[in-house]
């Protein structure tokens, strides 16, 4: 499977689709998400062209990889969901078909602010 140029979050890195941007940098976008399931629902998307986590294992560069995990924790601080600045969260990252992915754009879910509740449904 390719990389569809049109998928939502394409979209929304190039700006074509506002979003409420939580974070920026080189290496990722953070914005919350449209229908959120927790108090706190961000997501963190690498601005580089990965479907999926698979993809982007296969294909980022080490410096790619680096600035997502650091862009996590970053955003993490800026929400005060961070374990030094808050209570913990979720990070979770659906994959493909089994894994519910709906976008084609790896992202990670960020859910906090509350308890998040049982692992799987
Ligand atoms: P997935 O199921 O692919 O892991 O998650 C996709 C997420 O993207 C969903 O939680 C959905 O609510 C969110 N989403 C879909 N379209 C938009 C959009 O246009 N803007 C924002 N901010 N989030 C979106």
């Amino acid at each position: 499977m390719s990389y569809d140029n049109n998928n939502i979050f394409a979209k929304i890195l190039r700006g074509e689709i506002p979003c409420k941007k939580i974070y920026e940098d080189k290496y990722v976008l953070s914005f919350h998400d449209i229908n959120p399931q927790k108090k706190i629902h961000a997501l963190v998307i690498p601005k580089g062209n990965y479907i999926d986590l698979d993809d982007f294992s296969e294909k980022a560069s080490p410096e790619e990889m680096v600035g997502l995990i650091k862009g996590i924790n970053k955003v993490a601080k800026k929400l005060k969901i961070s374990v030094d600045t808050g209570n913990g969260y979720r990070a979770l990252a659906n994959i493909s078909e089994h894994g519910g992915q709906e976008v084609p754009h790896l992202h990670f879910h960020l859910f906090g602010g509350e308890r998040v509740g049982k692992m799987v449904e």
